[in-house]
């Protein structure tokens, strides 16, 4: 096997453009990079692709499209510039976010054009209107890395990217790990596409020491790899201190948590912490309500909902699979209140306190406690708990993804710690930061991460051409 994969690299010889990890980001790169004619080598360390990407819940932001048309969603960029700046709270890089105002029509056509089905459109967080576009995520992938194979760009597996080779101040390949042996690739340009560090415990200790008490989500390979390649060599980074966890997540090691957990608070379900008490208002944006859940006791609090809430199952998106939830176990059920405040072992006359006056918000007859007026973002009006059976899942938060990393420009050309680019290497996807700023809205990962994957396998090929051309002259 590894003599294979080893035979392989030396077939190839030296790509124009070596990018390093299959997941979204780099798959999009890949394909960008072939269609404008670059030899291309995809390495992934791991024996599968598709990485954080392959487990999401395939949500992806677009403004604009013919699905939010249809569904006859009114979109307009403003309204998506603004969300990405108020949810990020001004902290993100403005050029960034218009990047990707700008391009991600275009790059939702391009997916399309590739052969990426989107579906229904949601509503979620940090969203004016709906603009969560559904996708099966390990499809998207998978049709992604045909089309980069059909244009002649070559995938290894189990290769492991651990150092760039830097020569006279340019990025000029990597050194690779392939089953315990180091060796050299020469490149044109390299694309850091490694994603997050969600599963890196010294990482997070040292970057985000407030999400001690969440579960990690990421996928195995989000180790930081690429943000550590980058920092040896002087690599900026951004939006560092915003980590943060995801609530709805089942909380122990348990085989029925697919990872994405559900978010019955956005449909109309309420946070309920031990004591049977609400603690906050659920619209918030799900990162916010992982903040707000690692402060209650345990770190840990039950969504509450009722059969109202349950009618808006949506099997298709993960986070609104509330039937695939009741059917593992991972529900609680119960007929009336006082017997779901036994099941889950809170209070019941908290329990009941608590929904009663939520509901007298929802029926106009007092302001809400905690101000909620929607189901989410700007969308859906709350409804009140009422109609059995009654429903409780238990949810922490978890870190899924972490949303900062290596600083690039809107050509994704990694800067250095002076502002300055650093010739040779361009980074898209998870491992990068700046566009987020503080907050993440639902969707503009796994958006970003096609967006400028398209974007720094256009820029590295230029570059590649470019160092070609130039050793000619
Ligand atoms: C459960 C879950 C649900 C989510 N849901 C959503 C959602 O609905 N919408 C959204 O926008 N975001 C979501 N996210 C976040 C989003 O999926 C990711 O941020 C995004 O897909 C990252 O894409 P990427 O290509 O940058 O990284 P990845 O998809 O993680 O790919 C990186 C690849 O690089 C490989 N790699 C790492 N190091 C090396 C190395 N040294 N050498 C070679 N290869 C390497 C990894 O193994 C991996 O295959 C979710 C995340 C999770 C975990």
């Amino acid at each position: 096997m590894s003599a294979s994969v080893t035979q392989q690299l030396n077939d190839f010889g030296s790509p124009d453009v070596l990018i390093l990890g299959a997941g979204l980001a780099g798959l999009a790169a890949a394909v960008s990079a072939a269609q404008l004619g670059a030899r291309v080598l995809i390495l992934e360390k791991r024996d599968i692709i598709g990485g954080s990407t392959a487990m999401s819940s395939g949500l992806t932001a677009y403004s604009g499209t013919e699905e939010q048309l249809a569904m006859g969603i009114h979109d307009n960029l403003d309204s998506l510039k603004e969300d990405i700046l108020a949810t990020g709270q001004h902290k993100n890089d403005p050029a960034l976010v218009d990047v990707y105002c700008r391009e991600q029509l275009d790059t939702y056509n391009w997916l399309r054009s590739l052969g990426v089905q989107f579906g229904h459109v949601h509503a979620a967080s940090g969203q004016s209107v709906p603009r969560s576009h559904s996708t099966d995520p390990s499809r998207m992938v998978e049709t992604l890395l045909a089309r980069a194979l059909e244009l002649g760009a070559v995938l290894l597996l189990d290769v492991r990217a651990l150092e760039l080779m830097v020569r006279d101040g340019d990025v000029v390949g990597a050194t690779v790990e392939i089953h315990g042996a180091m060796h050299e690739i020469e490149a044109g340009s390299v694309v850091l596409a490694t994603g997050g560090f969600s599963q890196n415990v010294e990482l997070l200790e040292r970057f985000a020491p407030h999400m001690v008490h969440a579960v990690r989500g990421g996928a195995p390979g989000s180790e930081g790899d690429g943000l550590l390649m980058g920092w040896r060599i002087g690599a900026d980074f951004k939006d560092m201190p915003y980590v943060k966890g995801t609530y709805g997540i089942y909380p122990h090691p348990d085989p029925r948590e697919s990872g994405t957990g559900i978010l019955a608070v956005y449909k109309g379900a309420i946070a309920i912490n031990s004591h049977g008490d609400r603690y906050t208002n659920e619209e918030k944006p799900y990162k916010e309500l992982g903040d707000d859940c690692l402060h209650q006791p345990g770190h840990m609090t039950w969504q509450v909902f009722d059969e109202t809430v349950m009618e808006k199952d949506d099997p298709s998106v993960e986070i609104y699979w509330f039937s695939g939830r009741a059917a593992t176990g991972l529900l609680e059920v119960a007929q009336t209140l006082d017997e779901l405040a036994e099941k889950i072992n809170v209070p019941a006359d908290r329990l009941k306190a608590s929904i009663e006056k939520y509901n007298a918000a929802c029926r106009g007859e007092a302001p809400d406690e905690f101000g909620r007026t929607r189901l989410s973002g700007n969308v859906g009006t709350p409804t009140p708990i009422d109609t059995p059976p009654y429903y409780a899942h238990l949810s922490t938060a978890s870190v899924l993804a972490t949303y900062c990393g290596l600083t690039i420009d809107t050509e994704a050309h990694v800067q250095n710690v002076y502002g300055e680019e650093i010739p040779g290497l361009f980074a898209a996807g998870e491992v990068t930061g700046g566009f987020h700023g503080a907050g993440y809205v639902t969707g503009t990962s796994v958006g970003k991460s096609g967006l400028f994957g398209r974007i720094a396998g256009v820029s590295a090929t230029r570059h590649a051409l470019d160092r070609q051309a130039n050793a000619h002259v």
